[in-house]
């Protein structure tokens, strides 16, 4: 299966902000976007210049696909789904990525990053409506309820991200259970309830041209 194999600060730094990719990590001073304001690389300090349109666009993808930990073709196919659909392009997209399964485990907080989460989920530890599901990108509909499986329970990463991230409760749009280990998407959230600062405009227009 292909997979994202960039080290992950590295991607925080070539978009110039936090991308939250590490878990705890990314809320502390060890953070290497707070500790070095470059992009990677030996043109690093070069490339914070001029940005054209096409550029802004460009970053603008780049950062949204990292954020969700999504490869290009995957990416290009959410677009497309979201193009087909009624409604506002860019926030459908960002609907269709926040309803991943291995992001809605990340944000019930049962996991310190989503990289983590896609592990729990691979690693079958993640119940929808009672069947394992083992696909991180398993579409979550509303109503639907991910659970921990019984035997994993006990995981000492899930109970440790609870505890230290803490990121379900605050949450409108999902139901959280702590002490059950379970978690429910309410509803398919409004842009303005997608807690992710992105200008989705400029990923329509790039995939418009
Ligand atoms: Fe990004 Fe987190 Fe690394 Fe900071 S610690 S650069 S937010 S992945």
């Amino acid at each position: 299966m292909a997979r994202y194999t960039d080290a992950n600060c590295k991607m925080c730094r070539r978009e110039g902000e936090k991308l939250f990719l590490k878990g705890s990590r990314c809320l502390s001073s060890k953070c290497a976007v707070e500790r070095r304001q470059v992009a990677p690389g030996q043109h690093g300090r070069m490339m914070r210049r001029k940005i054209s349109s096409y550029g802004l666009q460009l970053r603008e993808k780049q950062k949204v696909r990292r954020t969700y930990g999504v490869l290009e073709s995957q990416f290009r196919n959410y677009f497309k789904k979201a193009d087909q659909k009624t409604g506002v392009t860019g926030e459908i997209l960002l609907q269709l990525l926040e309803s991943r399964l291995d992001n809605l485990v990340y944000r019930l907080g049962f996991a310190a990053s989503r990289k983590a989460a896609r592990q729990l989920v691979r690693h079958r530890h993640v119940t929808v409506d009672g069947r394992m599901v083992d696909i991180p990108s398993y579409s979550i509909k509303p109503g639907e309820v991910i659970k921990i499986r019984d035997k994993s329970k006990n995981l000492e990463m899930i109970h440790a991200a609870l505890k230290e991230v803490g990121r379900g409760d605050e949450i409108a749009w999902l139901r959280l259970n702590k002490a059950a280990l379970e978690g429910e998407l309410l509803e398919v959230p409004t842009r303005e309830n997608i807690p992710l600062t992105v200008n989705e405009q400029l990923i329509v227009e790039l995939y418009s041209k």
